[in-house]
């Protein structure tokens, strides 16, 4: 089908007149200390993201207002004010103070989409502890390896989570004291060596004043995946919040009387920073579904629910696409009014089924883990071009950037001012939510720098218009369904099986999550290469790894390609896969 290369916008026929419709303008006389104005801060001049988010509000004309509601297929709703989220995530901040935990300790939660987490989340931030939320389908092993990585003090999780994933190898994480559980299967827990997080918390009092936290104090660790070595901590700080606040407007363009839904899993980035911080700190009513996908709930829910502004991911768009319009036709969406979409990229098709099947196109919206928050978007007052990520936001600058080598090593950077000239993108260091490190890696913390930007690793170019597109990664990371996953945690678990001598994992592309997992494989003299050895590696994978990260296909190679230096190179399996040239393999082992 020809369809126009932009949607137009017309002011006059948007609902919600936007908080931003001339970005020129807007980007100009935008200042992080006007945005700083906009919130409260700490008696005393410090500033807390949970204080923010939560305190601001319950102590306010917003503190009868539902700032949560919990829905789920088993239990009745349960609608949290501001003000019983703040006496909630208080008794929280208190049990951690009895525990001995504070400012500066490292928490981890592992659940689902569970009240108990977005307490904990809250009232650890309000303690000053540091948190870092945990993919709850992760396997054994990554969850071991982040919560040691990260030195995790605390860690609250369901019963069931911890029996099946955590208990194992509860003894090969010596950091870790307590562990606080919400009991799934009746309370309270009796697991030895555990706390029942519902006792702590009938005992705890409901008051409690924050703790002292200044804007360059630590708050969030996320993890990410790189293409090799263990995962990254990418370390956020409690200033980290304007950005999350500045965003929420310009972005999400969240107004006060919005009903918000974000589908983001609160194991990953977008779950915290706008399944969780975000809406509270523009005083809205979120919904919080804890069912998994599901077409028909999902439309019922948006109707029902009356959602006006809805936050989701291309996979879960994808995936709705293959339901096809006509189930999205028999609701009304008499209140939606905003869509915006991020995670991976946005196919033009997607955007357009949008505008048929929900009337209102999808917008993309573009930023990563070590970003903190949103950083290019299309956003309600301007057109989008369908397959564009959008525009900077106010306060962000973005560039293409080129590598100028010196004597094999790179030397300086050049930004490439002519447009749809595809580099790296980069990002102007200094805005509120970017990272302020790798967990005790700094030498890979400075790599990402060059002459005052940030280099994103992603590859894109910008059209004469200041829209930014994007091209690829520039690493071999893979995206699953949102999610990034490193293809070195993978190899790693595939050589522990008995029969494996080597193994490489790349990204193949798939029409519903964008890419699945794929490893290739060579084995170990004395192992036949046939269907059930195959399936034994994909179980020990699952079970190690977890579902959504272990790979779905298992190829056997004789060998593997490696460079001369011993690197298996993943680019040339995933250009064999593909049919695709090959690219540079001067480097190439003879014989491979
Ligand atoms: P994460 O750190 O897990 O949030 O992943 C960030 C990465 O996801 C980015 O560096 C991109 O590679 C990809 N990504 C995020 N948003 C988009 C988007 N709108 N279009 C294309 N890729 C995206």
């Amino acid at each position: 089908m020809n369809r126009p290369a932009q949607i137009q916008k017309s002011l006059q026929d948007l609902p919600v007149t936007p908080h931003w419709s001339d970005y020129d303008a807007e980007r100009k006389n935008f200042s992080w200390s006007a945005v700083r104005d906009q919130l409260t801060g700490l008696a005393g001049g410090g500033l807390n993201m949970a204080f923010e988010a939560v305190d601001r509000h319950a102590r306010g004309i917003l503190a009868d207002k539902v700032a949560m509601r919990f829905v789920s297929r088993a239990n009745p709703a349960l609608d949290l004010s501001y003000a019983e989220l703040a006496r909630r995530t208080n008794r929280f901040a208190n049990v951690l103070q009895t525990l001995g935990v504070g400012k500066g300790d490292r928490l981890f939660v592992m659940a689902g989409r569970i009240p108990e987490l977005y307490v904990a989340v809250l009232g650890a931030l309000k303690n000053g502890t540091v948190v870092t939320p945990l993919f709850s389908a992760f396997g054994p092993e990554p969850i071991a390896t982040r919560i040691n990585l990260g030195e995790g003090q605390v860690l609250v999780t369901t019963d069931v989570l911890y029996r099946r994933k955590v208990k194992a190898l509860r003894e090969k994480m010596p950091s870790l004291q307590h562990v606080l559980l919400v009991a799934e299967e009746g309370g309270p827990t009796q697991e030895p060596d555990t706390y029942d997080l519902a006792s702590l918390m009938d005992r705890a009092d409901d008051s409690y004043s924050c703790a002292p936290t200044t804007a360059d104090d630590p708050a969030l660790l996320h993890f990410t995946s790189g293409t090799t070595g263990t995962p990254k901590g990418a370390l956020h700080v409690h200033g980290a919040v304007l950005a999350h606040y500045a965003t929420g407007r310009y972005a999400l363009d969240l107004h006060a009387q919005d009903r918000y839904w974000c589908t983001a899993d609160p194991g990953w980035v977008t779950g915290t920073s706008y399944g969780i911080l975000a809406p509270l700190l523009l005083g809205v009513s979120s919904l919080i579904d804890r069912e998994e996908f599901d077409a028909q709930r999902w439309y019922t829910l948006l109707e029902q629910e009356h959602i006006s502004v809805w936050y989701t991911a291309p996979t879960a768009i994808r995936m709705l696409m293959k339901a096809g319009a006509e189930l999205a036709k028999t609701h009304r969406f008499e209140d939606l009014r905003f869509v915006a979409s991020v995670g991976e990229p946005l196919n033009p098709e997607a955007v357009w089924w949008g505008l048929d099947a929900l009337g209102l196109p999808i917008h993309d919206n573009w930023w990563q883990t070590e970003t903190g928050g949103i950083m290019i978007a299309n956003t309600p007052a301007f057109a989008i071009k369908p397959g564009s990520m959008g525009r900077p936001l106010p306060g962000i600058e973005a560039a293409i950037v080129a590598h100028l080598e010196q004597d094999g090593e790179p030397a300086r950077l050049r930004t490439i001012d002519t447009p749809d000239v595809e580099g790296e993108l980069a990002l102007k260091a200094g805005w509120p939510s970017m990272f302020r490190g790798y967990l005790n890696n700094e030498a890979r913390y400075q790599k990402c720098f060059s002459n005052g930007w940030y280099l994103t690793g992603d590859l894109a170019r910008r059209d004469a218009d200041g829209y930014y597109w994007f091209v690829g990664r520039a690493d071999d990371v893979i995206k699953s369904a949102g999610h990034l996953i490193g293809p070195f945690e993978v190899e790693s678990a595939l050589m522990e099986h008995p029969a494996v001598a080597e193994a490489g994992v790349i990204g193949k592309p798939d029409p519903v999550v964008g890419e699945m997992v794929k490893a290739f494989v060579s084995l170990k003299n004395g192992f036949a290469a046939d269907d059930s050895l195959r399936q034994d590696i994909l179980g020990h994978a699952r079970k190690k790894l977890g579902a959504a990260v272990a790979p779905k296909e298992i190829a056997f190679l004789p060998t593997l390609p490696r460079t001369r230096s011993g690197k298996i190179m993943r680019r040339l399996l995933k250009a064999r896969e593909l049919g695709l040239p090959e690219g540079d393999t001067s480097t190439l082992e003879a014989g491979a």
